[in-house]
């Protein structure tokens, strides 16, 4: 089943692209959480971080490399930003396509917790 992301990667659909090769693409998300909130996307179509190889080493470094490269563009990178994968249910991964959020332009603030803290499940 194609994601959403996929359908961006074929300009099926539109979107705010900031960077693309043949490898990467970058846009800003759809729903920003923050003044700066930009999307870096494999064009591969890897659903989840546990479904990288070990021969996706490059490709993932790439998408490192690009999300510092927009962070200096947007006069972010003084000041700092966050980079996030969401993998899987507890990760709260909602597109099943591996991406890299780049969230930043103010500060902010520290949130990652358990949803009970009593829950294992
Ligand atoms: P995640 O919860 O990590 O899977 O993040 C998915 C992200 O994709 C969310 O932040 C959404 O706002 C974003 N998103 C969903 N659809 C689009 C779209 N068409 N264009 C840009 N961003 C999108």
């Amino acid at each position: 089943m194609p994601t959403i992301f996929d359908k961006i990667i074929s300009k099926e659909i539109p979107a705010d692209i900031l960077y693309e090769d043949d490898a990467v693409l970058a846009f800003r998300d759809i729903h920003p959480i923050a003044p700066v909130h930009v999307l870096i996307i494999p064009k591969k179509a890897i659903p989840t971080i546990d479904d990288l190889g070990d021969d996706d080493e490059a490709l993932v470094g790439k998408m490192i490399l690009v999300a510092r490269d927009i962070a200096r563009d947007l006069n972010i990178s003084e000041k700092g930003y966050k980079l996030l994968f969401r993998v899987g249910e507890h990760g709260g991964q909602e597109v099943k396509h591996i991406h890299l959020h780049l969230i930043g332009g103010a500060p902010l603030s520290e949130n990652i917790h358990p949803v009970k803290k009593s829950s294992s499940s």
